[in-house]
């Protein structure tokens, strides 16, 4: 590392001036933070040198793997030649414009603009304004209110906390702002009842259809969704859900939009996760494998539709970041992009390692604890269970997924637990190898789990 002292107290120096983000800060000063120095390819070091399999991609972002040189080298050049410049007032770098069209050579027929930010939660906030402004302008200026999902994730500032339909979330601030409302989530598993999930999947699909009624149609703006709920435990729908969605948006006249920030660019062997599910969205926030993680950047994918509007009717969007098209973080996305592409990942996910997880993960069902075990592509959500035939839960969630997922800490595996739904997401680029140590690694886990609560 340059520049950075040899540090045998980060420990303590972290605890007196870090605070970091959903983290307990007392319970972590006291166990001291785990510091990670160093990762190449799928493995993160820590410093005691000790090496993790990182089934999660650092936050469901690292795409392409850790130590891809060439996205070093592009930024190196950038920073030489242009470090910064911004995209306001009448301007643009080539990386910036280079990127919007990069990205829209993926998105199909109409998503052929881009809005770039820094984060996933900025491009939330984002098209939120923008479905405003887009219905002003065409004269509709009631049409303001949302409708987003329970226990969906769409970021921590306040529009995106707000969106997300996380009740801890909006606990700890008198959120969701005036304007959202939210629907219940298709997760059959734990809400679907006697209901077979296509039934419960249109069933839940429909209240989309009761809340525009209950608001008024004219009052609506957008509908918001993840095309798989990642932070919410990687609910995967049931197949009758997106297309009713879809069916309910386009008969109401309301926006559509996916928050495609975990799902796009690969996750699930498909550019996007709405072109897994066949529907078209009119705005899509992107971040996270963008970049693949090396370095921040976001956006919002807006579609004909709703730009046609923003350029001959608006006149100016007030609405920027400082940051918005950063060049070097362009061109790191670039460059992940062109990795993506020259290495087939995408195909690679939906052909080869995403059927091959699907299998190794399907197999943990067998499992005495396991209820269900579901992917797409490399996205996959574990259920843990007391009893698979009546779908019964174990009664403390929480502690369920931590006891699991602290056991395959303890021996090498980063995985994340959401209650007790176990989820991964891992680097498009492990290798089957790599994949059966990491199912043999959570196997142990769920043994460790029925041991110690059966
Ligand atoms: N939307 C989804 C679906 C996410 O999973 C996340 C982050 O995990 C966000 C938005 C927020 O992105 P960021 O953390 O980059 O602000």
């Amino acid at each position: 590392m340059t520049d950075m002292p040899l540090l045998s107290n980060l420990d303590a120096i972290d605890a007196a001036h870090h605070l970091h983000p959903f983290s307990d800060m007392k319970k972590l000063n006291a166990a001291g933070t785990r510091i990670i120095e160093r990762a190449e390819g799928v493995h993160i070091f820590d410093n005691t040198g000790k090496r993790y399999l990182d089934a999660f991609a650092g936050l469901w972002c690292v795409n392409v793997g850790y130590g891809r040189t060439e996205i070093a080298d592009a930024t190196h050049q950038q920073m030489q030649e242009l470090p910064y410049y911004n995209t306001f007032f009448g301007t643009t770098t080539p990386p910036a414009t280079l990127l919007a069209q990069k990205i829209a050579s993926h998105t199909g027929d109409t998503l052929n603009r881009v809005f770039f930010t820094n984060s996933g939660s900025e491009a939330n906030d984002t098209w939120f304004r923008m479905a405003r402004v887009y219905w002003k302008a065409l004269g509709k200026p009631n049409k303001t209110q949302v409708i987003a999902r329970k226990n969906a994730y769409h970021g921590s500032t306040i529009a995106g906390a707000s969106l997300g339909g996380m009740r801890w979330m909006h606990e700890q601030g008198n959120l969701p702002i005036p304007g959202i409302s939210h629907i219940n989530q298709p997760y059959w598993y734990a809400e679907g009842g006697d209901l077979t999930p296509a039934e419960f999947g249109l069933k839940v699909a429909r209240e989309l259809d009761e809340k525009i009624e209950e608001l008024g149609q004219d009052n609506v703006a957008a509908f918001v969704a993840e095309p798989i709920q990642g932070a919410g435990g990687v609910i995967v729908p049931p197949d009758t859900y997106w297309p009713e969605i879809a069916r309910i948006c386009r008969e109401r006249n309301i926006l559509l939009v996916c928050d495609e920030v975990i799902c796009g660019f690969g996750r699930l062997g498909t550019w996007f996760g709405h072109q897994h599910y066949g529907v078209e969205p009119d705005l899509a926030p992107i971040a996270k494998g963008l970049s693949s993680g090396y370095l921040p950047i976001g956006g919002v994918l807006v579609s004909d539709r709703v730009a046609d509007v923003m350029v001959e009717e608006l006149g100016d969007f007030y609405h920027g970041f400082t940051y918005s098209g950063h060049p070097v973080c362009a061109a790191a996305a670039l460059k992940n992009l062109r990795i993506i592409e020259e290495e087939g990942l995408v195909e690679r996910v939906r052909d080869d390692i995403g059927p091959y997880f699907a299998e190794a993960w399907k197999s943990l069902e067998d499992h005495e604890v396991v209820g269900e075990a579901v992917s797409v592509g490399l996205m996959g959500g574990l259920q843990m269970a007391v009893d698979k035939a009546t779908r019964r839960r174990y009664a403390k969630p929480d502690d369920v997924g931590t006891l699991v997922r602290n056991h395959c800490l303890e021996n090498g595996l980063i995985m994340r637990a959401t209650g007790d739904r176990m989820l991964a997401s891992p680097a498009f680029t492990i290798t089957h190898s790599q994949l059966d140590e990491m199912v043999e690694t959570l196997r142990k886990g769920l043994d460790h789990l029925r041991d110690a609560v059966g």
